[in-house]
């Protein structure tokens, strides 16, 4: 599978600003050995879709509902995503388990609602600081994986992508610092065999937090690193085409 680089605008632009980044991108970066994601926010997700529409690029949201319809205000279905042409769909990423309280069962069912509209879920965990310091990242992270994995069945290793995002390392955090690669390394390859162990597949396991140009080639000499997920680089089109 070729490696996935997916870039997360999170709420940082305005409408327009989302657009133009999105035709930059459209020119700058096309014909690309890697995959190549854009996840814009919801409101600019229909033009963008139409900007990127005869590229290479691709198209991702960063959330969907838990369920596919019903009487669910200010929710967006993931049935309504796939239409627009979404293709992928994080679900799970630390800045909405923070400030928006998601937990364990809610990531569980927005991971199985998104499979049933036929999205690939890119699911995001990582550690936080505390568990960090106290030597419990990875009984931490086999923990969230056994969580929001339960009942999840795939047919392909290409149908669920797992993103690896200490949160500690994420930009937008104070003090955050990348990982160093071969540390990262380590924690991908356990992720790798954990997800294997639950999904019987080997799904693309991502490396998410504070990747940039000057780091991101030693990171994809990693055997476990199946690409990034990108925040803060992904605004600057220079930088972002860099680390395609
Ligand atoms: C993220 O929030 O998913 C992320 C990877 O952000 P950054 O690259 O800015 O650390």
């Amino acid at each position: 599978m070729k490696k996935l680089i997916v870039a997360n605008w999170k709420m940082q632009l305005s409408y327009q600003a989302s657009l133009d980044l999105a035709r930059k991108y459209s020119k700058k970066i096309s014909g690309l050995k890697k995959e190549v994601v854009i996840c814009p926010d919801y409101l600019s997700l229909p033009i963008v879709a139409t900007i990127i529409k005869k590229t290479k690029l691709g198209l991702g949201a960063q959330d969907s509902a838990a369920v596919t319809a019903g009487a669910y205000t200010g929710e967006v279905s993931p049935v309504n995503l796939r239409a627009l042409g979404v293709k992928y769909v994080l679900i799970g990423h630390s800045e909405r388990r923070e400030h928006l309280h998601e937990n364990a069962a809610i990531i569980n069912a927005k991971i199985l609602a998104a499979l049933a509209a036929k999205l690939i879920p890119i699911l995001c965990i990582g550690e936080r600081l505390t568990e960090k310091i106290n030597g419990q990242t990875k009984d931490y992270l086999a923990e969230e994986l056994r969580r929001a994995l339960k009942n999840v069945k795939i047919k392909t290793a290409a149908d669920l992508v797992i993103a690896y995002e200490p949160v500690w390392a994420i930009s937008t955090n104070k003090n955050a610092k990348p990982l160093g690669a071969e540390e990262a390394e380590e924690i991908q390859k356990f992720i790798k065999d954990r997800a294997v162990k639950i999904l019987h597949k080997t799904v693309r396991i991502l490396y998410g937090g504070s990747v940039n140009p000057k780091n991101s080639s030693e990171f994809l000499k990693q055997k476990n690193i199946d690409g990034f997920i990108v925040g803060g680089a992904s605004l600057k089109v220079k930088d972002f085409s860099l680390i395609c």
